[in-house]
């Protein structure tokens, strides 16, 4: 049985259960009759025409002579992805989704779906002028049921939005560490929150989704309803449908305690042995977080406590051994989720960004040789002063946050987590708006093939690539294991009968490229 909490909030955003769109797929303006145009350009503008003529104001294009057109193109995190759209529409409403993903069958045309384009792949939420862009930022309700603790989100808000919203509630949920990114996006993805350890992913946090499928169809699903869907969305991402509502479970307030501090790079060996203690101490304290990104001028430590001891946790007295601190850029705070948010993220300039991620067990030797690789390809790079910024973070995961989402009742997630102590090292290139992409993606394929046969050779690789820090190339849905991506296949085959979000879909990790 669903639990009659859960059905009352799908009942108070939308209609029930079967929740079939209220609204006529084609109303304001029928698009029957149309003939599909040859080119994908020409398919973009039929489409662009009639949203237009659908939803007037809320649908930008280039001729809108204000600065709308210029904004829409470039929120996207990376520069990379500042592509320009035949159109970018704003849905107030899951109908609204609805409507357009009717217009987009209709017309055939090419489209991505943006919650804040966060994700520096391009094509996954941008699309050049033969498609047209979904963006769901005025998707952004908030509602918060004190029976259940089930807080509802549209899919526009941002983790910042919502730890503010929440926390004046007495609630914390956990999601993302930085304010700016969606709640969308990064759910979908699997999700990982600055306190993994503690209750798993940011997925396993979902007790319900309102989705719009590719027929028009609003529906919703969860561990009772619907639960092959339920599943194939934690960590599947939009091989389904547009998410319109995140139906999300939260805690009372969590306090927490964080300090961020800069350290000598070439102090590396030491580091990257106190991260290794660190991580193995993590496994029996699962309030403990924390983070290495290192850089060729400096080495950024962040240790993160869910809770406000007096005393230091012992989890981080490997750091505190370290005598190559340079200086502390967050001082010992306690806080909550939104303020270590606003503490550890920072708006960089606008530039090229391109990111991949790989999965391994902790091995101090394993880390080391990463670490002489990600040295060897930064010495053939542009200097820093030329923009140029290479660098990766250790991200460690323990076996039991891999286990929560398994264990917390809600049918598990698609991610096919291994139950081992491992580190999702996401290696990041940041580069000047004018950089040559070329050269910048030749240094990372590098990186990424020496990196892979490193952890390979050591036998220390593991499957999983974690959807949110993946670039586009990376196999990210086989990681998951064949019995989820036979889920993952069935699901969308299910629930996406005609192939939209496959044949139409600009980008994403897809089912049509397994
Ligand atoms: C500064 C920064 C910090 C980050 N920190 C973390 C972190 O702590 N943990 C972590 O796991 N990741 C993190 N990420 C990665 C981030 O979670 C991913 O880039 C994620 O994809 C961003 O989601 P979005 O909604 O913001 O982005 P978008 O680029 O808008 O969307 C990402 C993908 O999801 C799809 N999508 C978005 N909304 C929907 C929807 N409603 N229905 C169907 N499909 C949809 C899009 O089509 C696209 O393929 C970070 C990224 C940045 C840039």
């Amino acid at each position: 049985m669903m639990s009659s909490a859960l059905l009352k909030l799908f009942r108070s955003t939308g209609s029930y259960l079967l929740a079939i769109s209220r609204h006529s797929i084609f109303r304001p303006h029928s698009v029957r009759g149309i003939s599909i145009p040859k080119t994908d350009h020409e398919r973009a503008a039929a489409a662009r025409d009639l949203l237009k003529a659908a939803f007037g104001e809320r649908v930008i294009t280039a001729d809108d002579p204000t600065s709308r057109p210029m904004v829409a193109l470039t929120t996207p995190w990376s520069t990379t992805c500042h592509l320009p759209s035949a159109a970018y529409f704003q849905p107030v409403s899951a109908a609204e989704v609805s409507t357009a993903l009717s217009i987009i069958t209709k017309t055939q045309c090419k489209f991505a779906v943006r919650a804040t384009g966060h994700n520096p792949n391009p094509g996954f939420s941008s699309t050049r002028e033969d498609g047209v862009i979904i963006d769901l930022q005025l998707l952004n309700d908030k509602s918060f049921d004190p029976e259940t603790g089930i807080a509802s989100l549209g899919a526009g808000n941002t983790w910042g939005e919502v730890y503010t919203w929440l926390e004046g509630k007495g609630r914390s949920v956990m999601g993302g560490r930085y304010e700016e990114i969606g709640v969308a996006g990064f759910v979908l993805g699997g999700g990982m929150p600055g306190f993994v350890n503690l209750r798993g992913m940011g997925c396993d946090q979902v007790r319900g989704f309102e989705v719009v499928l590719g027929d028009g169809h609003t529906v919703h699903c969860s561990a009772e309803v619907r639960p092959d869907l339920y599943r194939a969305l934690k960590g599947g991402g939009s091989n389904f449908g547009v998410v319109t509502t995140f139906y999300l479970q939260t805690y009372p307030l969590l306090k927490t305690q964080y300090t961020v501090s800069l350290y000598k790079p070439d102090d590396y060996t030491n580091i990257i042995e106190a991260s290794v203690a660190a991580h193995k101490e993590m496994e029996t304290d699962a309030q403990a977080a924390y983070f290495t990104n290192v850089h060729r001028d400096f080495v950024a430590i962040g240790q993160l406590y869910a809770d406000t001891p007096e005393e230091e946790p012992k989890v981080f007295e490997p750091f505190r051994k370290l005598e190559s601190m340079m200086a502390p850029v967050v001082p010992k705070t306690n806080g909550t989720l939104s303020t270590l948010a606003q503490a550890i993220g920072h708006r960089p300039p606008k530039g090229k960004r391109t990111i991949f991620t790989i999965s391994t067990k902790v091995d101090k030797d394993l880390y080391l040789a990463i670490h002489q690789i990600w040295q060897d390809i930064t010495a053939t790079l542009p200097p820093s002063s030329d923009g140029t910024d290479l660098h990766y973070t250790i991200q460690p995961v323990t076996a039991s946050a891999a286990r929560a989402g398994r264990d917390n009742g809600t049918g598990g997630n698609a991610l096919g987590l291994q139950e081992v102590s491992q580190n999702w090292c996401v290696f990041t290139l940041e580069y000047a708006r004018d950089g040559d992409d070329a050269v910048h993606q030749a240094a990372m394929d590098r990186l990424y093939e020496q990196v892979k046969k490193a952890a390979e050779e050591r036998g220390l690789l593991l499957d999983f690539v974690c959807p949110t820090f993946a670039d586009k190339r990376q196999d990210v849905l086989r990681g998951f294991g064949e019995e989820n991506v036979g889920l993952i296949k069935e699901v969308a085959a299910k629930y996406d009968g005609e192939g939209l979000f496959q044949k139409l879909q600009y980008g994403g990790f897809l089912v049509r490229d397994l």
